[in-house]
């Protein structure tokens, strides 16, 4: 048998009636299942590393392979549309990165959408069981979450878990000094840093440690994407009384990415009272951020002195002896080995942050495993040669590239989109686009508005701010939006 089915989806039963027909153990069914997913996740991997991001996210993200065997592999998708444009761009890249993954020569890749794979998966599964006919395969998948506890913390996100270098120390010494005194001594606890650099790992060990100290404390710990959102349901059924006791009355109050709170009207005087009545009981409350507070753009100064008030502490990129005491942790807690050789190529060549170095090992582990053979530096340097031939590449698409995509959709000139013309048939085109440039690209607000006509940086936060605000109500905007992104990846360059 081949492994052809979605571990996620497949109930225990299953499981075992599938092994029972097949003649093996249920272990055995399950390792085959879990190797397919390993193996994509790897290619996947591999593939994320040549194209650029945005085209990554659009095209593969749904993907799933559904069968490999001797020079074919089959890779499901979520429409016909998909499917031709990888058919039509991608087909050599993934055959090639499937095939330095798996080691199989693979010939021919073929395409099914999700409803014809499910179908005749089903088929396949209904032969191979003959004595199940009542078999409930897919019974509702459970949606795809984060291993979170009950607080929406991820057990793993520990002090304990927490290698302290250099790059974190005095963000650890803060929280450490948090925990010791709660409401006291720091408050807020206010971390900043790029992506990937251990901030929410650090606001949930603070989480963690306080629980395990007092069980009942009210904790709340929330994405303050997730709070704004909150904040919009409250209020549209009139319920922001509740809303407004829920929150006030945490005992700690962790919000995860308070950047996010730039434009959000009402949410940031929500936020701005709850801040206050929390301080005023000493509650103690931290936050995370992808910047410091003063550069934080347009939210209000009060709001700023606030996130001042207490402690901040910065995270940066860690150095080569805390990647590798990382990579060193991470691998023990995986039960894989790596000797110091191989950590320290690993932590030589993957500089940028954390999660990118705990993507590099899980690709070493995931490509070991698949092809059963044990890691060594050579072995290593194979799997992750594309990492170092492509940090340097970094494609990215032309701001010319989109501001054209957006002009030809809204049947203007490119000319009219960069003017000065404040109509709403130009003036919201303009918007969308300085919007999709910022999504889309990492270019800066600066950028962009120099881009689009010269404009100052604040046009440009305006337009993001009113875009992805109209977003979340207009079905209508995001539909439109989708056609363009695809227009703009479908004439990608390579
Ligand atoms: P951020 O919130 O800054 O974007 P995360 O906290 O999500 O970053 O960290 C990304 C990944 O890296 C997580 O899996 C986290 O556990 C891990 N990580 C980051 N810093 C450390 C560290 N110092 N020790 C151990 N793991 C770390
Ligand atoms: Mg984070």
């Amino acid at each position: 048998m081949r492994a052809i089915l979605d571990p996620v989806k497949i109930t225990l039963t299953t499981l075992k009636k599938l092994a029972l027909a097949c003649h093996t153990q249920e272990n055995t069914i399950f390792l085959m299942l879990m190797d397919i997913l390993e193996l994509w996740k790897a290619t996947l991997g591999e593939l994320e590393l040549t194209i650029s991001k945005p085209s990554f996210t659009t095209w593969f993200k749904q993907t799933k392979l559904l069968e490999i065997s001797d020079e074919r592999a089959v890779i499901s998708v979520p429409n016909t549309f998909t499917q031709r444009f990888l058919e039509h761009k991608y087909n050599p890249a993934i055959i090639k990165s499937l095939q330095n993954v798996s080691g199989v020569k693979i010939k021919e890749v073929t395409y099914k959408t999700h409803a014809s794979a499910m179908i005749s998966m089903q088929d396949q599964v209904q032969r191979e069981i003959s004595s199940a006919a009542n078999a409930s395969l897919y019974t509702a998948a459970p949606t795809a979450t984060l291993p979170v506890d009950i607080h929406g913390l991820n057990p793993r996100y520990t002090f304990e878990n927490f290698v302290v270098g250099r790059a974190n120390e005095s963000a650890f010494a803060a929280a450490q000094a948090v925990v010791a005194n709660p409401g006291v001594t720091y408050n807020p606890l206010f971390i900043y840093g790029n992506t990937g650099l251990g901030k929410t790992h650090l606001l949930q060990a603070v989480g963690h440690y306080l629980l395990k100290k007092n069980p009942n404390l009210k904790i709340i710990y929330v994405t303050c994407e997730n709070y704004v959102n909150d904040f919009i349901n409250y209020l549209h059924t009139s319920r922001i009384l509740e809303f407004k006791n829920r929150y006030r009355k945490a005992d700690l109050f962790l919000v995860d990415d308070v950047q996010f709170l730039v434009g959000k009207g009402g949410s940031i005087e929500e936020f701005f009272n709850t801040f206050n009545e929390l301080h005023q009981h000493n509650k103690q409350m931290v936050f995370t951020c992808d910047r410091q507070p003063d550069a934080i753009p347009t939210i209000e100064s009060r709001l700023i002195s606030r996130f001042k008030s207490g402690i901040t502490a910065e995270i940066i990129s860690p150095d080569f002896e805390t990647r590798a005491a990382i990579l060193a942790s991470k691998c023990k807690d995986k039960a894989f080995f790596l000797d110091n050789d191989s950590i320290h190529y690993v932590a030589s060549i993957i500089q940028s942050n954390v999660r990118e170095l705990e993507g590099a090992l899980n690709k070493v582990i995931a490509v070991h495993q698949f092809k059963n053979i044990k890691p060594s530096l050579s072995t290593i340097k194979s799997v992750l040669s594309t990492m170092i031939v492509n940090t340097n590449q970094n494609q990215s698409i032309s701001p010319k590239h989109f501001l054209e995509a957006v002009a030809t959709f809204y049947n203007l000139k490119l000319d009219d989109l960069l003017g000065k013309n404040k109509e709403q048939r130009v003036a919201l085109p303009r918007q969308i686009a300085m919007f999709l440039l910022r999504k889309d690209t990492s270019y800066s607000f600066p950028f962009i508005g120099q881009e689009v006509g010269g404009r100052d940086h604040t046009t440009v936060m305006h337009a993001y701010n009113k875009i992805s605000k109209e977003l979340e109500v207009n079905n209508r905007l995001r539909e439109e939006i989708e056609m363009i992104k695809k227009r703009v990846y479908l004439v990608e360059k390579p």
